[in-house]
């Protein structure tokens, strides 16, 4: 099976439309794709009949933002019921955050005499999610940087001059949403936190505690040190295993729709616990990704 389960659209911080990602996950052959975008559904419920209508199983999710002893951290939730009000609130209160943080920003922006990054954003945003990513594709258009990366580097991430704090709900708060939406939490890209491996095991005790079920252990074309690492936590813990590219624009060439290692034997997939929700067609069942 050819799986992908965490990417973003147009929804949040991606930058094709869900119709352009279902096309680009039809054409990478993929047979079954979660969209994950940052706090929102809406991605998922615009194109859940198109994709369906082209025999992709297109599993219901989202990229939640919390935080752990101060550090954000990212929480997908896969298979969840997205009419859950609880969940629903939740993933409203974390936008309505975004939108204070954007402000935020964008007065650090203008006290540099940066002027009229927000009013760029608005039309494409609309009352949508807001996020650090879209103040780089301003800054991009407007000619002061290459590319994200620098707009993170320069201004945007933790420490840099335009960097605004949110105060995330507790980790294990938005994994009792997911639990709530009968949905399975998974700690996405564990391997980028800036926390010591103890801290990161102390973590993945605490999220196993409060009912988290898997931990994104794939998530490079190629099998890494961090990989095995995750691989061997998600066995000790006795955790699902994840996989996902965390795709957001074709220009990110280092990182593309599916493109991943595969799944690594000892790990027990994570689609075990939904595949009755899949068509069937395509996916052998305890088949390994490839
Ligand atoms: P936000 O949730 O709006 O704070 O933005 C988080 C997103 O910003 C992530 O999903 C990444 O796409 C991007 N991001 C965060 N930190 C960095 C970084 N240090 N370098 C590049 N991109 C980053
Ligand atoms: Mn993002
Ligand atoms: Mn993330
Ligand atoms: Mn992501």
């Amino acid at each position: 099976m050819k799986a992908d389960f965490h990417c973003h659209t147009s929804a949040s911080d991606g930058s094709l439309s869900p119709k352009e990602l279902i096309d680009r996950a039809l054409e990478k052959e993929l047979s079954a794709l979660a969209i994950t975008d940052h706090d929102t559904t809406a991605g998922y419920e615009q194109i859940q009949d198109y994709a369906q209508e082209n025999g992709l199983d297109l599993i219901p999710a989202s990229e939640i933002s919390c935080q752990w002893q101060g550090h954000t951290i990212h929480v997908v939730g896969l298979n969840i019921d997205v009419d859950n009000e609880r969940l629903q609130a939740g993933l409203k209160a974390n936008r309505i955050k975004r939108w204070t943080r954007a402000f935020e920003i964008d007065a650090k922006f203008q006290s540099r005499r940066f002027h009229g990054l927000l009013e760029k954003i608005l039309p494409a945003v609309g009352e949508g999610m807001i996020g650090r990513n879209h103040f780089a594709q301003a800054l991009i258009e407007e000619g002061h940087i290459k590319n994200h990366q620098q707009a993170f580097d320069k201004f945007l991430k933790k420490g840099k001059p335009m960097y605004a704090p949110v105060e995330w709900p507790e980790l294990t708060e938005v994994v009792d949403w997911i639990l709530d939406a009968r949905g399975i939490a998974v700690i996405a890209h564990p391997h980028i936190y800036k926390i010591s491996s103890n801290k990161l095991n102390k973590m993945i005790e605490d999220f196993k505690a409060a009912g988290g079920q898997a931990l994104e252990v794939v998530n490079q074309p190629r099998p890494c040190a961090e990989q095995i690492g995750m691989a061997q936590r998600a066995e000790r813990y006795e955790l699902y295993a994840s996989l996902g590219s965390d795709f957001h624009r074709p220009e990110q060439s280092w990182r593309d729709l599916g493109w991943l290692a595969p799944m690594p034997k000892a790990c027990q997939p994570v689609w075990q616990l939904f595949e009755e929700c899949f068509s069937g067609t395509a996916i052998e069942k305890g088949a390994q990704s490839s």
